[in-house]
């Protein structure tokens, strides 16, 4: 299955790739969501290729009416994640799909503009570019570079909690608008902790969160607790090593 969901991605990468720059007929479907002509043409490749290979499993995608989720497992799929930097010519964009059994078990990012594709599975590690990943860092928050996702979603609480104290101890912060290259960065070690507090979905991280579980690194909700998988709307804390998760999360809910 792994290996027909990257086939799939790339197909549906190169076209994107091919529709960047021209007119996109862009618009907000709702305050802060923005969908173009490049989300619908990746979405019609996407269902039809899932269709055609695996026409049994319940489909979850962005680009669609998606009443809940249906009972496990399905299939979950952003078509295109980060339409925003897209639709500006930016090089932060991915086409992200995951297989959800109880949890995520195979999962794919990929970023055409940044040639990177990762490929996940529940027991057999994480590729980037075809290379195992191991997540070795041991850097603390002080030296860390932090991942957040900043947007019209946040409450007043998360601003306080997360952007608040996280930026007073971190040595950086960066945001990118877009989940599959955020994950990209920390399987890098160009970061060391991503945090996504609202606005987020199930296939914005069911395919990250697999692949820095299993590059060795930590994936659990914003509160601490293990990620359940049996809701549409989710937030998300990836860390390169369990200290700094506990670091982040004892600061950010003290
Ligand atoms: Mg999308």
């Amino acid at each position: 299955m792994l290996e027909r969901l990257i086939e799939i991605a790339k197909q549906a990468g190169a076209a994107l790739a091919g529709i960047q720059g021209s007119d996109l007929e862009a618009r907000e479907k709702s305050r802060g969501q923005l969908v173009t002509r490049a989300d619908e043409a990746s979405h019609a490749l996407i269902e039809a290729q899932l269709e055609r290979s695996f026409s049994g499993i319940p489909r979850v995608m962005e680009e669609q009416a998606n009443k809940g989720l249906p009972s496990r497992p399905y299939f979950v799929v952003d078509e295109l994640d980060g339409t925003i930097p897209f639709a500006r010519g930016m090089r932060e964009w991915a086409v992200m799909l995951a297989y959800v059994e109880d949890r995520p078990t195979a999962g794919v990012i990929f970023l055409p503009a940044w040639e990177i594709l990762i490929a996940a599975e529940k027991g057999r590690g994480c590729r980037l570019n075809g290379k195992q990943v191991r997540l070795g860092t041991a850097r603390g928050l002080a030296d860390a570079v932090v991942g957040l996702e900043l947007n019209l979603y946040l409450s007043a609480e998360h601003r306080r909690r997360f952007i608040g104290r996280l930026s007073e101890r971190a040595l950086s912060i960066r945001s990118l608008a877009c989940a599959g290259a955020a994950v990209a960065e920390l399987l890098l070690g160009r970061t060391d902790l991503y945090v996504n507090c609202r606005g987020g979905k199930v296939w914005d991280f069911a395919s990250g969160a697999l692949a820095v579980e299993e590059a060795g690194g930590v994936a659990t909700r914003i509160d601490g607790t293990p990620i359940a998988w049996d809701e549409l709307e989710m937030d998300v804390l990836l860390a390169a090593n369990a200290q700094i998760a506990d670091e982040a999360l004892n600061i950010a809910l003290s």
